[in-house]
């Protein structure tokens, strides 16, 4: 575990002294419960912005926490008018985090991507735990982990096994899905294989390896046969089918060797607005909608939430 991070909760308090006002923690002190402490590391003398989250304070820096525009933290600053709100030392921002998490948070925050690129693979599964729990409240932290994450998977690094057992784990298709077409790169890359034992040199559990295998024939049969046909049918009710053709030729038709996720955008740039009326029911039929993902075809459709 890397000394930075923060690994006692027990420790990483003071009692509370002069930045905030006695009034605001008189305030903040309800009852019986105990005075909020201000944190050890992250309460900083020249922060801009005061955080309680489980009676302890945090003061960091507004230009850290907005580096992501659509972070809860940006939008927590701005008022409806879009404007960068005044918010003055008094006031303080209450949390519904437990203070731990917050304190690993903010250690993420400011330890900011550099870390990811060299750490072992077990704070890699840390971080993961991390930006999951916090995800409401950071919800870039995650995205910012995975892409760093797979790019040491690429450079082969860190093995893909243990990213996909964390990402199995906390249900992260979309990581999933590109960890899958890394493998797939690798095999069509690779020598031939002909025969299913060829297979175990990734060494992939079964399930994983039915997953590839199934992955790699729906992409193939999708991108090389269903979309190979050169006139799309039109339907009853088109009143514009050159359109839709032309929209066909210009989106969905495969005559290059783009890797699978750039087609599947591609394709999915053509079902958005005001699409062409005949796309929508040929795609829908050979499996493809608006919120196709790649991981789909490799792990199946996402559950139906209810
Ligand atoms: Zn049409």
């Amino acid at each position: 575990m890397d000394p930075e991070q923060p690994s006692d909760t027990t420790t990483g308090m003071s009692p509370i002294s002069s930045p905030v006002p006695s009034s605001v923690i008189e305030s903040l002190t309800k009852n019986d419960e105990p005075a909020p402490v201000q944190d050890a590391k992250y309460f900083f003398e020249d922060g801009d912005c005061v955080f309680l989250a489980s009676g302890v304070l945090f003061k960091l820096h507004k230009f850290n926490l907005c580096r992501d525009r659509n972070s809860m933290f940006a939008n927590m600053f701005t008022d409806a008018g879009g404007v960068a709100a005044a918010q003055t030392e008094q006031e303080v921002i209450r949390l519904d985090d437990a203070a731990e998490d917050f304190r690993a948070l903010c250690w993420a925050i400011y330890a900011t991507g550099e870390y990811i690129k060299t750490c072992a693979e077990g704070e890699l599964e840390y971080m993961m735990g991390l930006a999951d729990r916090c995800s409401t409240s950071a919800p870039s932290l995650l995205q910012m982990l995975e892409v760093g994450w797979f790019e040491r998977i690429h450079q082969g690094a860190v093995t893909y096994n243990h990213a996909l057992t964390v990402a199995e784990f906390y249900d992260r298709r979309e990581f999933q899905g590109k960890i899958y077409l890394e493998l797939r790169e690798k095999l069509r890359s690779g020598p031939p294989i002909a025969t299913l034992h060829g297979l175990s040199k990734l060494d992939l559990t079964h399930q994983r390896r039915d997953r590839l295998v199934l992955g790699m024939a729906l992409l193939s049969n999708i991108f090389n046969h269903a979309t190979s046909s050169e006139h799309i049918l039109p339907i009853e009710a088109c009143a514009n089918h050159q359109q839709c053709q032309a929209h066909w030729n210009r989106y969905c038709r495969s005559n290059d060797n783009d890797e699978p996720l750039k087609r599947l955008n591609r394709v999915k740039d053509a079902l958005q607005g005001s699409s062409p009326l005949c796309l929508v029911p040929h795609l829908t039929s050979i499996g493809i909608t608006a919120h196709t993902q790649v991981a789909d075809f490799f792990l199946g459709p996402p559950p139906v939430e209810l």
